[in-house]
């Protein structure tokens, strides 16, 4: 669906993606569309990471005239919450720009009330209609909180409360005989997903109205990939296939949509 204030899906009248940079640089420095409804969403999101694996980035919507076309209001078309991890900058992975993606990051992409009404905003508020959980493998807070779990010893100082929001994706691992760092990973990320359905009635209500979807995404650091490991509603509606191959999370998909019965 259209959004109001937004294109929908439909390129501005600045949008020129063959128009070189301003001062020679090769870099190609285009606008581009901002996306109405999930679907178009997360086509984005995937053409934007696969110019950044391939090394073709455009990066888009960053020059001095897009700052200004913007500067009057902002219609992001993606929530990102990510884990805080220096090497996961969601603009560059999705090779975005200003105004594009509300990033909303935690250590873990750990999920507490100031994270939750900050992701009520930009979908009600702002109308975006994807928001996105945004993990990666080799997560220090998810083997922080592993290693506290097995030791039984708590970090000090507020890193408790980022280990105590992993602990519950330690336990689903283990119950499934889950015990590889990567595939625990993506298990979190699975997690997140429910857990912000389940403690936000108005996140829920916005993606049972079919205003707004909800995808989990597991980030490669090396190869630079995000790839969908579970999706809310799923694939019924074209958002993301469901979890296949390596890393995969069994029993993902039907449990998060079970999250809006
Ligand atoms: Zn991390």
């Amino acid at each position: 669906m259209s959004r109001p204030g937004s294109p929908g899906g439909q390129p501005g009248p600045e949008w020129n993606p063959s128009e070189p940079a301003p001062g020679g640089s090769t870099a190609v420095r285009d606008a581009l569309p901002t996306p109405g409804d999930p679907e178009q969403a997360f086509a984005e999101l995937q053409a934007g990471n696969r110019r950044f694996v391939t090394g073709t980035p455009r990066h888009p919507n960053q020059d001095a005239g897009h700052r200004a076309a913007v500067a009057d209001g902002q219609h992001p078309f993606a929530v990102i919450v990510g884990c805080s991890d220096s090497r996961l900058a969601a603009e560059i992975i999705f090779d975005r720009g200003l105004g594009d993606l509300f990033v909303v990051r935690t250590a873990g992409h750990t999920v507490g009330p100031e994270v939750l009404g900050s992701v009520e905003y930009a979908v009600t508020v702002l109308r975006t209609p994807l928001v996105v959980v945004l993990g990666h493998d080799s997560c220090g807070a998810v083997q922080a909180a592993r290693a506290a779990d097995t030791t039984g010893t708590p970090p000090a100082g507020h890193l408790c409360a980022v280990v105590d929001a992993v602990v519950p994706s330690l336990r689903r691992a283990a119950a499934e005989g889950v015990d590889d760092i990567d595939r625990i990973v993506d298990i979190h990320i699975a997690q997140t997903v429910e857990a912000m359905l389940d403690r936000s009635a108005v996140l829920a209500a916005e993606v049972a109205a079919g205003r707004c979807a909800v995808v989990g995404m597991s980030y490669r650091l090396a190869a630079g990939e995000a790839r969908a490991v579970t999706a809310v509603p799923g694939e019924a509606r074209g958002v993301a296939a469901a979890p296949t191959g390596p890393g995969a999370v069994d029993g993902a998909q039907p449990a998060a949509s079970a999250a809006l019965a």
